[in-house]
């Protein structure tokens, strides 16, 4: 009877110690958004391996001094959520080179980033696992990575080469870090912000977004033997 009273007590215990540490993840951003409803790429898989993929987002390290004023705050984190940012800029030379550029100069002073991709490449300003000052608050800062897209194909905004990439780049720090799509978020998700523009319907996720997650959605069943992490 003893035997059966400690019993309970140690499942009311246990379950109590869930219930709290479950209220400590707290902050209503750090779950994970209602996904939008999205139809799946029905395009047959090609099969590559990360590296394979990885050559096609090609990346191009240009990491930041650690004297810089945005690494010289950032802390060690371990990301959870991918936040997809577009940069607003439709300046011709507004590419992804440029923006490292800037970075390296200080010309953001302490905001930073993690990847800026433009049609032709993927250019890493940080590494993975230093926090960035991107997301406009503390919760999105500390457990994402930033990925900035390119506005800067001015004939026409033809911005497909560029979403496309990052869709690729994405699924890959998806398979890394073990992210599930419905993780990969606009940066609207983390405060309202109308970001990444170009792929936010009326300022909000919509059609667009859709889009861009089933894209990132049919890489990474690419680089995962076909089996999705949604
Ligand atoms: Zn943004």
């Amino acid at each position: 009877m003893l035997g059966r009273a400690k019993f309970v007590i140690l499942l009311c215990l246990f379950f109590f110690i869930q219930s709290s540490c479950q209220n400590q993840s707290l902050n209503p951003r750090l779950r994970s958004p209602k996904a939008v409803v999205f139809s799946p790429v029905k395009s047959k898989l090609i099969p590559r391996s990360m590296r394979q993929l990885a050559r096609e987002v090609n990346i191009k390290p240009q990491i930041m001094s650690s004297r810089s004023l945005a690494r010289r705050k950032a802390k060690r984190i371990k990301p959870t959520f991918l936040t997809i940012h577009s940069t607003a800029n439709r300046k011709p030379t507004a590419s992804a080179m440029q923006h490292s550029r800037a970075l390296k100069n200080g010309a953001f002073r302490d905001r930073s980033w993690h990847f800026t991709v433009d049609r032709y490449m993927s250019v890493q300003h940080l590494p993975l696992n230093e926090s960035a000052w991107h997301a406009g608050t503390r919760a999105g800062n500390m457990n994402s990575i930033g990925i900035e897209m390119c506005e800067n194909e001015s004939r026409g905004h033809n911005h497909f080469h560029t979403w496309n990439r990052s869709a690729k780049l994405t699924a890959l720090l998806m398979k890394r870090f073990n992210i599930p799509l419905r993780r990969v978020v606009p940066h609207y998700h983390w405060y309202g912000k109308s970001c990444p523009g170009p792929l936010l319907d009326g300022g909000r996720p919509g059609r667009k977004w859709a889009w861009f997650h089933a894209r990132v959605d049919y890489y990474y069943r690419c680089i995962n033997n076909g089996v999705p992490n949604r």
